[in-house]
């Protein structure tokens, strides 16, 4: 079956339809400016990409854009849209109600709609790519595959707040935990490299990208994130803060004058490693700027290093063991010096990096050494094959 699958934001639509027996991706590509002009960059395998202005006043007209090229005689992958045999989308927020992936219906969307008040920015956008793709692929089924459902197994202990109960119980106030998908997958794929029932082992997963989350996964399971109510909690990241004392939002808000909701938006978009450093986001950008005697750039890497390590310790106590810590994402595959920099502080658990094998971007191995008995891998993550495979799943 040939599946589409669709990650839809406020302004842009990335996509991809892959063939689920083969698992190849077919053509890939990505709509931007959505609303305001419209740029389409289209990527046919084995053919040449396809870069257009076009314009784009709705997330419908961007649907129906990428169907026309998928379809195309030229740059097109498929003869008809009758190929396309499900579309999976992905959804930010499920709440409490939605522990694994679901057939999208009436009665879905509406209870997805209902947790939008806890994903403001994501859940809609989410929707408005779901109803476009029903009114131009009407009969086709549709899969809902959610950020938070991995994490829905976290226990009370992991996912309460220290706060009045009440806020729990009337506001949904709790930790949700972000990029389930990719922990899942992951923490599978580790047991499937090593030979292993996921049942038997305790992963660390170390999603590494601009948005950075750490996931333990205690036999197949998410017994705790670092991820909380929002994607802003935990490490810290490419401009987000992560953990802070709550009481420096007042204080701060005070001196500069700002609003709780200015406050937030410096939170998510003005801090991490580009507010400490003043330099960029980039990873690639602040080892240069470090290399070259940029100290605040270095600060920012070594901060960004002692917040993980930090969080592996932490999430080693709450499974009373750790078996692998796996590294994913921009970061977590690409950075050799950043893994070797985290790995660095955890001899104490019996992890023992072996240099040479950790040598390497973006490809699955095993970067410890024989006798380390924690094994410390690299394993890229895939969460529009993980979507694929929830979708055919269901359908
Ligand atoms: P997201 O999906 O959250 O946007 P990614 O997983 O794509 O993020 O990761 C993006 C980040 O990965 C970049 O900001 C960059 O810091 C980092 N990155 C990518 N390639 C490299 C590399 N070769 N060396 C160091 N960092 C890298």
């Amino acid at each position: 079956m040939k599946v589409l699958v669709i990650n839809c934001g406020s302004s842009s639509l990335k996509y991809q339809l892959i063939d689920s027996e083969t698992e190849q991706v077919l053509a890939k590509g990505l709509c931007e400016r959505i609303g305001i002009d419209g740029r389409l960059t289209h990527r046919p395998t084995g053919k040449d990409k396809v870069e257009i202005e076009a314009p784009m006043p709705n997330h419908t007209e961007a649907v129906s854009l990428v169907l026309k090229h998928l379809t195309d005689p030229e740059v097109g992958v498929i003869g008809s849209l009758e190929e396309i045999g499900a579309v999976g989308h992905r959804i930010v927020h499920g709440g409490e109600k939605f522990a694994s992936s679901t057939v999208l219906t009436d009665e879905v969307i509406a209870e997805i709609e209902k947790v939008s008040d806890l994903a403001p920015l994501h859940n809609p956008a989410n929707l408005i790519g779901i109803r476009a793709c029903m009114e131009l692929m009407p009969g086709v089924p549709m899969v809902g595959v959610f950020d938070t459902a991995f994490h829905q197994t976290m226990p009370e202990v992991a996912y309460l707040y220290g706060l009045p109960y009440e806020y729990y119980e009337k506001y949904g106030v709790r930790r949700y935990g972000f990029h389930g998908t990719s922990h899942s997958f992951v923490s599978k794929r580790v047991a499937e490299i090593l030979g292993k029932d996921v049942k038997e082992l305790k992963t660390i997963v170390c999603h590494l990208g601009n948005g950075a989350s750490i996931c333990a996964v205690c036999g197949g399971k998410s017994v705790d994130t670092s991820m909380g109510f929002t994607p802003l909690e935990g490490l810290v990241m490419g401009t987000r803060s992560g953990d802070l004392d709550p009481a420096i939002l007042e204080y701060v808000a005070g001196k500069e004058n700002l609003t709780l909701a200015q406050i937030e938006t410096v939170l998510n978009k003005k801090s991490g490693v580009a507010g400490v450093s003043g330099v960029s986001s980039d990873f690639r950008d602040l080892g240069k700027a470090a290399e070259e005697g940029n100290h605040r750039a270095a600060v920012a890497v070594d901060m960004f290093a002692y917040r993980v390590a930090k969080y592996v310790g932490a999430y080693a106590a709450a499974m009373n063991g750790v078996d692998v810590i796996a590294f994913t994402a921009g970061i977590g595959e690409n950075d050799i010096s950043m893994r070797a920099k985290i790995l660095s502080y955890l001899g104490f658990l019996g992890v023992k990096l072996d240099a040479e094998k950790n040598n390497i971007r973006g490809e699955e191995r095993v970067i410890s050494t024989e006798d380390s008995t924690v094994l410390a891998m690299v394993v890229p993550t895939n969460e529009e094959l993980a979507i694929c495979r929830e979708t055919v799943a269901l359908v």
